[in-house]
């Protein structure tokens, strides 16, 4: 019988699965993973979950029962530990289970801080795993100060969850400006007065020095030498992919798991998907670190290891929630040269990139229409006339007629 394992029992692995049985696959199924629940959805380990509003249970995927109807062999608390290619084998510790086919999903591993700074104290969290989350969240008391460091999507979640919890929240970001490395400069301005509403300090322009405190964190110094005393702090500076089994296994790495238009790796038996991989897109070969990502190229590597043959054509888009602000992100802004505002009611507003005349993304918030017309129109290659976008006049609805 075709054996298909599947390593990483997270958003891409458990899509795979899933969608191999209902697309009625009848070989035997494995799915591997180091965490010891179910898999489930982290974009609310830093928002409603850390908040404490919603339950463990609602962050599950699917029940725990899924896999077992399913005929699922769901292995939780394993590690794979080895591959061996050669001998289609993968190794959990002592153990070895061989395979037809086998899907990296292993995901992506949170960068931390260097243990010469600090990074090894008490008092230091990262925010990738329930664990993590569960293990700050006694942290989140009134009155406690948490310095945030990095000012990207997973930063900033954090800060306003602190915010709304009452704690004192400074978040310091290297580059010039928040959110530098994934949205134009109008996007950063709104986050930062959103933030600076909040009561939440945003430094930019500003790196961290060092931690300090006797085994556990107590201070921290900043690259321009200023000393603020903390209670805990939060590092958010960014993912790298998993890819270490992979490169144990001898395929091809760039920038993560190299796979081909159908998911599959260098090597034919092995596949991979969700944020451990990097793809062509529009000619350049890149990495998507989202929920979308995860489950489109899981469900298309499924297919393909059925013989679908389908490509898998990514469909860029994210959210992020922050107080009473719904992000929504269409497409993916690389090379853009203008940036069109339109304003909305209330304080809406979304931010269309632009390359020339060609249309590439757009920052929505609060603005659910303007991101469901822009998602419409990247998807189906059309751009309207920048002009049109700004002007508040401009039916958008007749925009999808384009
Ligand atoms: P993961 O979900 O990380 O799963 C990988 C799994 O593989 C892990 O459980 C890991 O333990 C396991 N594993 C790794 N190596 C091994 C091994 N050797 N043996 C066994 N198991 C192994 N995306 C959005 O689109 N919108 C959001 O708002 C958003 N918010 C986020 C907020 C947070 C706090 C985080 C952490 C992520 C967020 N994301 C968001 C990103 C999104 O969650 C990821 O892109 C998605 O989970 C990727 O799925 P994956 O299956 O590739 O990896």
């Amino acid at each position: 019988m075709t054996h298909v394992v599947v390593i990483g029992a997270g958003q891409a692995g458990s899509s795979c699965v899933a969608k191999l049985r209902n697309a009625g696959f009848d070989g035997q199924v494995t799915l591997i993973g180091s965490e010891p629940v179910p898999p489930y959805q982290r974009p609310p380990l830093s928002k409603k979950y850390l908040l404490g509003e919603m339950e463990l249970e609602r962050l599950f995927l699917r029940p725990e029962s899924f896999y077992t109807e399913h005929d699922i062999a769901l292995r939780l608390s394993t590690t794979v530990t080895g591959i061996d290619a050669a001998a289609r084998t993968v190794a959990i510790g002592d153990e070895v289970v061989g395979y037809d086919h086998l899907v990296l999903a292993t995901g992506s591993e949170p960068r931390r801080l260097p243990v010469a700074i600090g990074g090894a104290l008490d008092g230091v969290f990262t925010v990738r795993d329930l664990a993590d989350v569960d293990a700050m969240a006694p942290e989140f008391a009134v009155g406690r100060r948490v310095l945030i460091v990095g000012g990207g999507y997973i930063g900033l979640e954090a800060a306003a969850v602190a915010a709304a919890k009452g704690l004192n929240v400074t978040l310091v970001e290297m580059a010039d400006r928040i959110l530098q490395r994934v949205a134009a400069p109008q996007t950063s301005d709104f986050f930062r007065d959103l933030h600076s509403r909040h009561g939440v300090e945003i430094v930019e322009g500003v790196g961290l020095d060092h931690l300090t405190g006797e085994g556990r964190v107590s201070g921290v110094v900043l690259s321009d030498g200023r000393n603020l005393e903390v209670d805990f702090v939060i590092v958010g500076v960014g993912i790298a992919p998993a890819a270490g089994l992979a490169e144990m296994a001898g395929v091809t790495l760039d920038n993560g798991i190299a796979t081909d238009a159908q998911g599959r790796t260098s090597d034919p038996h092995i596949w991979a998907a969700g944020d451990c991989t990097s793809f062509l897109f529009q000619g350049n070969r890149i990495r998507l670190e989202s929920v979308p990502n995860a489950i489109d190229q899981a469900e298309v590597v499924a297919e393909n290891i059925m013989g679908a043959g389908k490509d898998y054509v990514a469909q860029p888009w994210f959210w992020s929630d922050q107080y009473d602000v719904k992000l929504q992100i269409a497409g993916l802004n690389t090379g853009y040269d203008n940036v069109v505002a339109r304003a909305g009611e209330g304080g809406a507003v979304s931010f269309w990139y632009y390359r020339g005349a060609d249309l590439l993304a757009v920052d929505a918030m609060n603005a659910p229409r303007d991101y469901m017309v822009g998602k419409r129109l990247i998807e189906g290659g059309k751009s309207p006339d920048p002009a049109a976008i700004a002007d508040p006049e401009t039916d958008m609805k007749a925009l999808m007629r384009l």
